[in-house]
C-alpha cells in the first residue's frame, strides 16, 4: 500500500513525489515516457542548450564586432543536437539518483485509475497500486491548428524541431507566442530564414503590449518576418517538396506561405493521459482538470497538478502545484498563489514579465504610475553589445507599491527576479530605487527605471 500513487514524473509530479517522501510518505510514480517529463526532454531544459548553441554560434559569426576575428568556422549542426541530448540525459539521471535516494518507486508504464485508491500500470513495469491519495500530474500535448490530419503530418511540432538532422533553408512557424519566437530566433540564428504566422496582431502574448510591440523590428533584424491576422486552412506539399501552408487574412483573402519546414508552435492543451475521468467523476473540460486551491479534484482523495490542469504551462507552477498539493495531503498544507509568476521568453533578445501589465493594473483600478529606462543607457549592455530594449516598470501612483515589472533585453529572464522579490515583500519602487546595485550590471537598469517612478533616472538626458 502506497501513501501516494503520482502519474507523470515531470517537473509537477517528480517535485511532488520528492516533497511528500521528504514529508515522510511512501511515493509510487508512474511515468509512460521519459523521466523529467515534457520539460527536461522535449521542453524548457533541451530549447534552453540550443539557445545557448545558438548564442556561441551567433558571437563567432558576429566576432569581428568584438575585436575577435576567426578565419574558419562552421556549423556543426549534429553536434548542437548531440550536446542538447547530453544536457537533458544528465538531468534526467539526476532525477533517477532523487528518486533512489528518497525511496521512491517508479513504474515504467501508463497508468489507469479503475477506482478511486487503486493506480494500474501497464507496460514494462505492470502492476497494481493501492494508494491512499493519486496525484495527477499527465503534462499537456501540442495544440494544433484546426486542419485535416493529414495536414498537421506535413509539419513538425517542437519534438521534431529539437533533433532536425539540419537547420532547413527556410522555417514557417505557426504561432507567434513564446514556443514560436524562442523557435524562430533559435534556428534564425542558425541561418533559416522565418515567417512566423498568426492570428492576433502581437507577438508573446503574456508581455507587456509595449514590449511586444518593440521587439518586433529586433526579430525583422535576424530575419524572421512576422505575418499578424493570418488564419491557416491547410498545409500542402509542392512538387519540389517545398510545404506551402494556404491561408486566409482577416479580410478573408486566400494568401500562400511556401517554406522547406513548417512548425506548429501554437501552445498546449492540457493531456489527460488517457484517464477515464468521466467515469471516475473527476471534473474537467477541454481547458483542465478543475481543482479547488489546494489543487484537489472534486474526486476525494486525488488530486491535479501543472499542465493538466492548464492555468499557466509552466514547470516552476508545475513543482509549486506539486508541492502544495503534498503538504496538504501529508502535512498542515497552504493555498495555492499565482500572485507571483515569472513569466520568461528565452528569444533574442530575452524578454520577462512579472505582475501587472500597465494595462491590467489600469482595468484593476490602481492610480498607474509607469516608467521605462532603455538599455542603450545601461553601461553593462552596452560593454556586452546588446543594448537593445527596456525596462518597463508598473507601479501604484499614490504608494509607489511594485506592481509589475516588464523587461526586454540582455539576460531579462535572470534579472526579473530582482522584481518578483521585491513584489513578493509588498516592496516599492523607491526600495529598489534606493538599494546601492552592483556597477557594472544589469540590474541597474531596474534601479534606474524605478527612479523614473520617484522623479526622474540619473543615467536619462532630460527630454527639454
Ligand atoms: P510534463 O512535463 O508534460 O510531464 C507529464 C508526464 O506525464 C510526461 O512525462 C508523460 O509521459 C506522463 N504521462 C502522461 N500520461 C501518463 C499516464 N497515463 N501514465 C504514466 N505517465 C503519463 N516551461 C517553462 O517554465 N520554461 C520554459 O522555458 C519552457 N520551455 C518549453 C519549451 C517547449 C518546446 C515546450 C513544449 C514546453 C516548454 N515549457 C517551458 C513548458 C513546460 O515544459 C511544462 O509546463 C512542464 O513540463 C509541465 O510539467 P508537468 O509536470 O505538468 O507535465
Amino acid at each position: 500500500m502506497f501513501d501516494l500513487a503520482v502519474i507523470g514524473s515531470g517537473p509537477g509530479g517528480y517535485v511532488a513525489a520528492v516533497r511528500a517522501a521528504q514529508l515522510g510518505a511512501k511515493v509510487a510514480v508512474v511515468e509512460a515516457r521519459d523521466l523529467g517529463g515534457t520539460c527536461l526532454n522535449r521542453g524548457c531544459i533541451p530549447t534552453k542548450a540550443m539557445v545557448k548553441s545558438a548564442e556561441a554560434y551567433k558571437t563567432i559569426v558576429n566576432g569581428e564586432g568584438y575585436g575577435v576575428r576567426v578565419k574558419e568556422y562552421q556549423l556543426d549542426f549534429p553536434s548542437v543536437i548531440q550536446r542538447k541530448q547530453e544536457v537533458v540525459n544528465r538531468l534526467v539521471t539526476g532525477v533517477e539518483k532523487l528518486f533512489s535516494s528518497n525511496g521512491i518507486t517508479c513504474y515504467r508504464g501508463k497508468a489507469s485509475i479503475p477506482k478511486p485508491g487503486m493506480v494500474e500500470v501497464s507496460g514494462p513495469d505492470a502492476a497494481r497500486l493501492e494508494t491512499r491519495f493519486t496525484l495527477i500530474a499527465t503534462g499537456s500535448g501540442h495544440a494544433l491548428p484546426p486542419v485535416p490530419e493529414a495536414a498537421i503530418r506535413r509539419a513538425i511540432t517542437s519534438d521534431e524541431a529539437l533533433c532536425l538532422p539540419k537547420p532547413p533553408e527556410s522555417m514557417l512557424v505557426i504561432g507567434g507566442g513564446v514556443l514560436g519566437v524562442e523557435f524562430a530566433c533559435i534556428y534564425a540564428a542558425f541561418g533559416t530564414k522565418i515567417d512566423i504566422i498568426k492570428r492576433s496582431p502581437l507577438v508573446l502574448p503574456p508581455v507587456d503590449e509595449e514590449l511586444s510591440k518593440r521587439i518586433m523590428p529586433l526579430l525583422a533584424r535576424q530575419g524572421i518576418k512576422v505575418n499578424a491576422g493570418i488564419f491557416i486552412k491547410d498545409i500542402q506539399v509542392s512538387g519540389d517538396g517545398a510545404k506551402r501552408v494556404i491561408a486566409n487574412t482577416k479580410e478573408g483573402k486566400e494568401v500562400t506561405f511556401e517554406a522547406e519546414e513548417v512548425l506548429i508552435a501554437m501552445g498546449r492543451v492540457p493531456d489527460f493521459g488517457g484517464l477515464d475521468l468521466a467515469a471516475l467523476g473527476i471534473e474537467h473540460d477541454s481547458k483542465g482538470i478543475k481543482v479547488d486551491n489546494r489543487m484537489r479534484t472534486s474526486l476525494a482523495g486525488v488530486y491535479a497538478i501543472g499542465d493538466v490542469v492548464g492555468k499557466y504551462y509552466l514547470a516552476p507552477v508545475a513543482s509549486r502545484e506539486g508541492i502544495i498539493a503534498v503538504e496538504d495531503m501529508f502535512s498542515t498544507g497552504s493555498d495555492m498563489d499565482y500572485k507571483v509568476v515569472p513569466q520568461c521568453v528565452f528569444s533574442s533578445p530575452e524578454a520577462a514579465s512579472v505582475g501587472f501589465t500597465e494595462r491590467a493594473a489600469r482595468d484593476a483600478g490602481y492610480s498607474v504610475k509607469v516608467s521605462r529606462f532603455p538599455f542603450s543607457a545601461n553601461g553593462k549592455a552596452v560593454a556586452l553589445g546588446e543594448a537593445e530594449g527596456m525596462v518597463k516598470v508598473v507601479a501604484d501612483g499614490e504608494t509607489g507599491l511594485l506592481l509589475g515589472m516588464h523587461i526586454l533585453g540582455p539576460h531579462a529572464t535572470e534579472i526579473i527576479h530582482e522584481a518578483a522579490i521585491a513584489i513578493v515583500l509588498g516592496g516599492t519602487a523607491e526600495a529598489i530605487a534606493t538599494m546601492i546595485h552592483a556597477h557594472p550590471t544589469l540590474p541597474e537598469a531596474i534601479m534606474e527605471a524605478c527612479h523614473g517612478i520617484m522623479g526622474h533616472p540619473i543615467h536619462l538626458a532630460k527630454v527639454r
